[in-house]
């Protein structure tokens, strides 16, 4: 069986299809979604998910989330005395999902599709390749997240042709995907985005609205604990501010409490600017695609940022009439992603879909021009698969030499949208000998061809050189060796990853440590006393006895959550 994963900037989730159904597959502690936060804690243990997410705010040092901005890159992430990359993370996240999986189907788990957001370039699409690898999983496929989203909606929804836009509004990025459903075929006809814009922005502004309207003294504002508190505090009040029309919000000042009570006028306010960038990707998307809005028949709402009023009014006013959800945003991308996994294993339930995207980033070469006053322009991009063409694809151009007696061409791709090579990505080259001629004399068809895994095959063709060659660019930047995975591979297996069967009473635990900095007085004291006698009931080591003080004390943590009385 392939399953589906959605491999989030906040959370991740895994699904399969049952029946032909797709299904979320619930995590050790009952819900469905997996925290994307990694930690390792001072007994250099490994923590992945909730338990990891308590300890952003206990241990923020240690503690990692939101890598997902990182993937592609070869930042590291120090963690203790430990360091990671993003895949290495991401590989943590997609271990722990799996475990999940296998434990829920009782069956070993090993092929998956992992969605990407649409953005993504072919650095970032072969790390989460490579975290899937690295956490012992075969990827069977990447699918852009919107086209999961699509996929789950036309299915369920779609019995006609029809052409549609996916607004999927995440905690790190904005992904804006126009498709087309035509006799049973799902064509991406194009994408657009911003990758470093989403639901956690809205959170942002809203610490800077709490830090100003009860500011913290200069010791406290530089405390991890503090900023920790104060980005809590922002996240629950922007969930609650989705339903409610204000909510108060009690930041700890010195030894006493400020409350402030914020509005969602005013909060609205203050994301104006926010709200207003997800026009551009939106209106550049529809250009790409030929499309005017009036052109849709649909508009499907996906991500968790989007159960925001003013983002669903925002589509509601763009497109005229009110989007499409599923009832669950968060869930959507891993649904569609099992929907993806059914076609791919050929599951016959979807068997007559074929699937189509499109290559997200305009691919080409570099070239020099004359610029007519006797110099040269070199540098310059000459895109042959633009971007937004539905893959795979093939594209030749042809290149001429430009001196006289020229006896050598380098050919150099690149990827990007910039007029100047040196701004977009470069992926490979190669040099050709060529016969000395006069300018122009000497052509060379470049074909480059990009197939819907990602491998660009590169074919130069030069009848007056008398050349053919090849190259096939999967090897970009970053890119590692089936040696440098398998010794990554085994470094992350050593390490000690929290065992799953106490995973439950560790994220009680996390959060009480949590809840023990977050209070004052009395409740404090109870949290205390309450850590005290469940660490004395985990040393009795009797399971039945856990579990009953487990429940107890988890739901005395709710209420305090929730600020009702114990
Ligand atoms: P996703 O990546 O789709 O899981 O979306 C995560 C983002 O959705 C995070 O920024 C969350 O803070 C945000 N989010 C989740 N639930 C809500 C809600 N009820 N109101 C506003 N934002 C939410």
């Amino acid at each position: 069986m392939v399953l589906g994963i959605d491999l989030g900037t906040t959370n991740s989730l895994i699904a399969c299809l049952r029946d032909g159904v797709p299904t979320p597959i619930p995590t050790v502690h009952g819900g469905y979604l997996t925290p994307s936060v990694v930690s390792v804690d001072q007994d250099d243990v490994v923590l992945v998910g909730e338990a990891a997410r308590e300890r952003l705010f206990t241990d923020p040092l240690r503690t990692a989330g939101s890598f997902k901005r990182l993937m592609g890159s070869t930042e590291e992430v120090r963690l203790g005395s430990r360091r990671f990359r993003a895949e290495d993370l991401s590989a943590l996240v997609l271990r722990s999902l799996k475990a999940d999986a296998e434990a829920y189907l009782q069956a070993p788990v090993t092929e998956v599709v992992i969605s990407v957001p649409a953005y993504f370039n072919d650095q970032q699409r072969k790390a989460t390749r490579l975290a899937g690898e690295l956490a012992g999983l075969t990827v069977r496929r990447l699918i852009n997240e919107p086209t999961a989203a699509a996929l789950l909606h036309g299915i369920h929804e779609r019995d006609i042709d029809s052409k549609f836009l996916v607004f999927d509004l995440g905690g790190g990025t904005f992904d804006v995907s126009i498709l087309e459903r035509f006799s049973g075929v799902m064509e991406v006809r194009a994408t657009g985005g911003d990758s470093f814009l989403g639901g956690d922005d809205f959170t942002e502004a809203l610490v800077q609205w709490i830090g100003k309207a009860a500011p913290a003294d200069a010791r406290a504002a530089a405390d991890p604990s503090y900023r920790a508190a104060l980005r809590f505090a922002a996240e629950t009040a922007k969930r609650e501010l989705s339903t409610h029309t204000q909510w108060d919000v009690e930041m700890p000042r010195g030894a006493s409490r400020a409350r402030v009570t914020l509005t969602l006028a005013e909060y609205e306010l203050a994301c104006a600017r926010l709200v207003e960038r997800l026009r551009a990707p939106i209106e550049r998307a529809l250009r790409d695609a030929r499309l005017r809005t009036t052109d849709l028949d649909e508009i499907v709402l996906v991500g968790g940022a989007t159960r925001m009023p003013m983002v669903r009014r925002l589509a509601a006013q763009l497109f005229g009439r009110l989007p499409a959800r599923h009832p669950d945003p968060d869930q959507t991308i891993a649904l569609g992603a099992a929907v993806a996994a059914g076609l791919v294993a050929r599951d016959a339930a979807f068997e007559e879909l074929v699937l189509a995207d499109v290559c997200p980033h305009s691919l080409g070469t570099a070239v020099a021009e004359r610029d007519g006053q006797g110099g040269i322009m070199s540098d310059l991009f000459l895109p042959i698969i633009e971007r937004n063409t539905v893959v795979p694809a093939s594209r030749v151009r042809t290149l001429f030499t430009i001196n006289d007696q020229q006896t050598r061409l380098r050919i150099d791709i690149y990827q990007g949208e910039a007029r100047l090579c040196s701004k977009n990505t470069h992926l490979g080259g190669l040099e050709l000998s060529v016969p000395p001629r006069k300018a122009g004399e000497v052509r060379v068809d470049v074909r480059l061809t990009y197939d819907v895994n990602g491998i660009l095959d590169v074919d130069i063709d030069s009848e007056e050189a008398g050349v053919k060659r090849n190259l096939v660019i999967k090897k970009l930047a970053g890119e590692v060796s089936d040696d440098e995975i398998e010794r990554r591979r085994r470094e992350l297996a050593a390490l000690r990853i929290h065992p799953r069967d106490e995973d439950e009473n560790r994220l009680v635990l996390e959060r009480a440590e949590r809840l023990f900095e977050q209070l004052l007085g009395a409740e404090r004291e109870r949290v205390g006393d309450y850590l005290k006698q469940f660490t004395l009931i985990l040393e009795r080591q009797d399971p039945h006895e856990i579990r009953v003080a487990r429940g107890e004390f988890a739901r005395a943590l709710d209420g305090l959550e929730r600020g009702s009385p114990w």
